[in-house]
């Protein structure tokens, strides 16, 4: 008796470990995790598997690039109450997910340990924050010394809050560089077990969010696939297998038309922008430090070639300026400045322009000779085996040989090329690490012109051709120091930014890289899209905060 029971029981559970989770209780999401799961430290986030911070670990605010609007989430509210302070107040019962008490201290402590240690990616806010003071039980001020608004706000959705009573015994070793492989956030979700191929969060019943915000996470398993390749992912979509998909996938119009798949557009370009992807050019190096060859080059690559060519129009062309065109940024696009200092592919200008200058083709190799009549050659790089890059940059090299410029395609393998870009060891570039949609337009603009790159060996923030210009430096700290209040000086801000990225050319901007976004509904209905724009629908690092985890809130098991 007691032996058949054993028998049935172990069959049983087979069967149930063969069978995997109940599958209408579980989102298989991928495009974020590229090798074995083996960190989940918020402070090291760019290490962390996809959804650390987001789904575990949460953020004060959350920040919505659909609307263009903060949103209050660990934190009730958030205001300037004076110039120089910004008080939060927290929400009502928080927990950690041990039980314990969520707290304004363990607010008080992240923010600290920054101070304490000065290689936590927060750090440098102290440079600008002059101390915390603590108002009543769930309310605390952040005094600044020197006010930074927009960088404060992209803090605000970036910093995760970790519990006190387990951090505060760690060292400085372990928190700048442990695995924390026992994460314990506030989140809706706890990483539940991981695999070479997996990590699977499980959703956290006793969230403080199910009661204070009536939101309830539908899926009881949320598991992160590490799939392949892109064409892997196309398959186990079509099968089902795959229910949420952040791949860059080729086809969709037959994906949507024989599979049913669902995407935020039904028509061209089917996605949401996510960051500006654009070239940037080694200034400093003779021929490229020529302001006018710049400018030739940006009227000769044709843009909407590489949105076919290489992206089956699932991305746009970006305009002269880069900025995205999400609610946030826009409000501030200057309009007058672009149509004035912008370009648009034009390859009898750019030629009219090197004419101008002295660059011609003198022994008729058909390639231009500088004004001296010296032969010069170029690359344009890109990561081998980026298939849409490598055919955007052949693209773009094929354009520039039209107007006589003698430019190579080159793909050297991924770490050469990271190396080459914030080493700024290259010539001209393809890039979008540093462009992607924030909550302030400060942050392209940072991105483009980062002052430090000048001077660093290696820049990891932008500025990759370090393009150097006093005046850029002021104008973007005057920018990170206007509250978005002033919409009057923010917009003048932008505006002599985009003037001066416009003259100058450090960065010709392209096009927007899409917000892949593909998803199935065999299992799951009620995904996001322009009609139901309830969530930005995407699960990369530091998008969970951007709307991702509101997709797991809105989703319906069929
Ligand atoms: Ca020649």
């Amino acid at each position: 008796m007691k032996k058949w029971f054993v028998v049935v029981f172990a069959l049983v559970a087979i069967a149930i470990f063969a069978q995997g989770f109940e599958r209408n209780q579980t989102v298989y999401i991928g495009g974020s995790l590229w090798s074995p799961p083996s960190n989940w430290n918020p402070f090291t986030s760019w290490n962390a598997v996809a959804g650390t911070i987001g789904l575990v670990y949460e953020t004060l605010f959350l920040y919505d690039p659909l609307v263009g609007q903060f949103e209050p989430w660990l934190a009730e509210s958030g205001e300037w109450v004076k110039p120089d302070t910004f008080r939060v107040k927290l929400r009502n019962n928080l927990t950690w997910q041990d039980g314990k008490q969520l707290t304004i201290d363990d607010i008080i402590f992240t923010f600290e340990l920054g101070k304490k240690f000065s290689g936590i990616n927060y750090s440098p806010i102290w440079n600008w924050l002059s101390r915390i003071e603590k108002v009543d039980s769930r309310t605390i001020d952040f005094i600044f010394s020197d006010p930074r608004y927009q960088e404060w706000g992209q803090q605000l959705i970036s910093i995760a809050i970790v519990p006190k009573h387990i951090w505060e015994g760690k060292s400085e070793a372990d928190i700048l560089q442990g695995a924390n492989e026992k994460p314990v956030g506030s989140g809706s979700y706890y990483v539940e077990s991981w695999a070479d191929d997996r990590n699977v969060f499980r959703k956290n019943a006793n969230w403080w969010g199910i009661k204070e915000l009536g939101l309830n996470p539908k899926p009881e398993r949320v598991v992160v696939l590490r799939v392949l390749s892109n064409n892997v992912a196309v398959g186990m979509l079509m099968k089902g297998e795959l229910d949420w998909s952040n791949f860059f996938l080729p086809g969709i119009p037959i994906l949507q038309k024989s599979y049913g798949i669902h995407t935020w557009f039904k028509e061209p370009p089917y996605m949401l922008p996510a960051n500006t992807t654009g070239i940037f050019l080694n200034v400093r190096k003779y021929p490229l430090s020529v302001v006018e060859l710049r400018r030739a080059m940006a009227y000769a690559i044709d843009p909407n070639k590489i949105v076919d060519r290489a992206f089956e129009k699932m991305v746009t062309a970006s305009n002269a300026a880069g900025i995205m065109p999400v609610p946030g940024w826009m409000k501030y696009y200057p309009d007058e400045t672009v149509q004035k200092y912008g370009f648009k592919y034009d390859p009898e200008k750019a030629k009219a322009i090197l004419d101008e200058i002295g660059f011609k083709d003198i022994n008729k190799d058909g390639f231009r000779e500088d004004a001296q009549g010296r032969p010069f050659k170029l690359t344009i790089e890109c990561p081998y085996g980026w298939t849409d890059w490598m055919v955007s940059i052949q693209s773009i090299a094929e354009d520039l040989r039209k107007v006589g410029l003698n430019v190579e395609p080159i793909y050297p393998d991924a770490s050469k090329y990271n190396d080459d870009l914030y080493g700024g060891k290259f010539d001209i570039i393809l890039n979008n690490y540093v462009t992607g949609v924030s909550s302030t337009i400060w942050s392209y603009f940072n991105a483009v012109f980062y002052p430090d790159a000048v001077n660093a060996d290696y820049s990891y923030s932008g500025n990759f051709g370090k393009y150097h210009n006093p005046e850029v430096a002021t104008l973007l700290d005057e920018l990170n120091r206007t509250s978005s209040n002033d919409q009057a000086k923010m917009k003048e801000l932008v505006a002599q930014l985009s003037e001066i990225l416009l003259k100058d050319l450090p960065f010709i901007p392209l096009w927007y890289n899409g917000a892949w976004f593909q998803a199935s509904s065999d299992v799951w209905s009620n995904w996001p899209d322009t009609s139901n724009p309830y969530a930005w629908p995407i699960g990369w690092a530091g998008h969970w905060q951007l709307g991702g985890i509101k997709v797991l809130f809105n989703i319906e098991a069929k």
